[in-house]
């Protein structure tokens, strides 16, 4: 028996049905796989099954890459990394058509996701993204302006991925049994045209901004911005008095590219 560890945020799942609805959405055959975190290979047996073009595994735990290149040995196109897929390079290891799957480690689920949306060439290499968040997690992705949930990752999100399916996943899927309730979000890269900011970063870093004071009226923040902030406001068509969740995603869009066009 392979013992979980906490500290790599491992639950493994074990439900067949789900297994089989995250395989179905990712449409395997032909494909180029790269999966995130395979762990015991619950997830992988079942690619494999499905006959993909190659598959890239990266692991962090050594003694379960080690396990998974033993066991996988056989099949031709494997690749197995044993590496922190935040220190990965994940996109010059990405063939064209990617589909990249995984079942995340809770603890570093956004950071992964957003590393995969920073990615310098638009469109990226991968057509697809099956991946299991925490549920809490997943909610902030797809949140809508004006709920209470919208925020950084919602917006940065919005800005290139499109989710085009969504399923909840039960703690009894997984072993060990985790508190939390899952969601595997199905999200698709698209050139965005009402983001016209040159640098992703500058979205970064004007959604940390604005969400940093989540409460206050978003008056303080443009100040921090811009000199001209009620000339630029009004431009953007912005009120200085609403709340950094009451803006859209547009919006953010638009005071990010007016903040790259205003810096000297
Ligand atoms: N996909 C498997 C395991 C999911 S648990 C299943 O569904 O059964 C999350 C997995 O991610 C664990 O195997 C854990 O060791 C791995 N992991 C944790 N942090 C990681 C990181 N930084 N880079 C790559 N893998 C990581």
């Amino acid at each position: 028996m392979i013992k979980a560890k906490k500290s790599l945020g491992q639950n493994f799942l074990v439900d067949n049905n789900i297994i089989d609805k995250i395989i179905n959405s990712a449409d395997v055959y032909n494909k180029n796989i790269l999966e995130i975190g395979p762990g015991t290979g619950n997830l992988t047996l079942k690619i494999l099954e499905k006959k993909p073009k190659s598959l890239i595994l990266i692991e962090k735990d050594y003694i379960l890459s080690n396990n998974l290149r033993e066991r996988f040995k056989h099949f031709k196109n494997i690749k197995v990394f044993n590496e922190d897929i935040l220190k990965f390079d994940i996109e010059k290891n990405l063939k064209k058509n990617t589909v990249i799957i995984g079942n995340l480690p809770y603890n570093i689920s956004s950071q992964i996701l957003v590393k995969l949306i920073k990615f310098k060439k638009w469109l990226p290499h991968y057509e697809k993204l099956v991946l299991m968040f925490q549920k809490e997690v997943a909610d902030k992705i797809i949140a809508k302006s004006e709920s209470k949930e919208f925020g950084r990752i919602s917006v940065i999100t919005s800005s290139r991925l499109r989710i085009t399916d969504s399923f909840q996943v039960s703690p009894n899927s997984f072993r060990p049994i985790p508190k939390i309730i899952s969601k595997v979000l199905v999200l698709e890269p698209f050139l965005n045209d009402s983001f016209k900011a040159k640098d992703i970063n500058n979205l970064e870093k004007i959604t940390h901004l604005f969400f940093s004071m989540k409460r206050k009226m978003v008056n303080k923040a443009f100040k921090n911005l811009f000199k001209d902030y009620e000339k630029i406001s009004s431009i953007l068509k912005i009120s200085l008095k609403s709340r950094p969740n009451e803006l859209s995603n547009i919006d953010y869009f638009n005071i990010t590219k007016m903040y790259e066009d205003n810096k000297t």
